[in-house]
């Protein structure tokens, strides 16, 4: 059942576009029928149920925190995560950048925007995210590195408002890469669609897609 749930929704993504597999709140078996499907990128949202996870499967899943993250949690995801996609204060990063630190590693983030026109979704404006990335104490991290961007659309069914929701994030995407890492190769991952939006959000230049439900059913 998943693994062919993953392959239609495999056969509708650019192999370009890196599919992150949402495997919140589902038990370890579920995962296990991606992983033999061959899926090594899920996502999770929860810090205590991501780390329990990654201590039962197999070493080569790439881990993906997709959720609000506390800074007082970073210390148990630190030695192994992949990428953190909800980076939205200085003070987080500091965190992951201590905590990085710690481990001898480098880890890579995204800066969460705030697309929606939801007053619950945590995220940066660009402004915010200007004046974080030009404080003397990001220019002195030396154990993150800031890959890209990500951001949620409004929960709603039209698609006129995802889509320029979307092109938005493309847009302070660019001009991130403009003003802060012209010459940064690594600076390159919008993470941007779910089930309801995936496709829309690749026309508009998501490289990375974040499918939760459309893999492992509802929740
Ligand atoms: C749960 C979640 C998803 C996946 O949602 P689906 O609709 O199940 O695909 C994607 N991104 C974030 C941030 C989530 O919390």
């Amino acid at each position: 059942m998943i693994s062919e749930k993953l392959a239609t929704i495999k056969k509708t993504i650019p192999s370009s576009v890196c599919l992150v597999a949402v495997s919140k709140t589902k038990p370890i078996s579920d995962l296990q029928e991606a992983y033999q499907a061959g899926q090594r990128y899920f996502g999770e949202n929860k810090v205590q149920e991501m780390t329990e996870k990654w201590e039962t499967l197999p070493k080569d899943i790439h881990w993906h925190l997709i959720g609000h993250l506390q800074t007082n949690k970073v210390k148990y995801i630190a030695p192994y995560v992949h990428l953190i996609h909800s980076v939205d204060s200085l003070k987080l990063l500091a965190e992951i950048n201590k905590q990085g630190a710690k481990c001898h590693r480098v880890i890579s983030v995204l800066l969460q925007f705030y697309i929606a026109k939801e007053e619950t979704k945590f995220g940066l404006d660009f402004g915010e995210a200007s004046q974080l990335l030009n404080s003397d104490e990001y220019k002195s991290f030396e154990n993150i590195q800031v890959v890209g961007v990500m951001g949620m659309a409004s929960f709603t069914d039209d698609e006129l408002i995802v889509k320029e929701e979307f092109s938005q994030l493309k847009e302070l995407f660019l001009k991130l890469k403009t003003l802060f890492f012209l010459n940064v190769d690594s600076f390159k991952e919008i993470s941007m669609g779910m089930s309801g939006d995936y496709q829309l959000a690749i026309e508009q230049g998501s490289t990375m897609v974040r499918v939760g439900s459309s893999i492992f059913g509802g929740r």
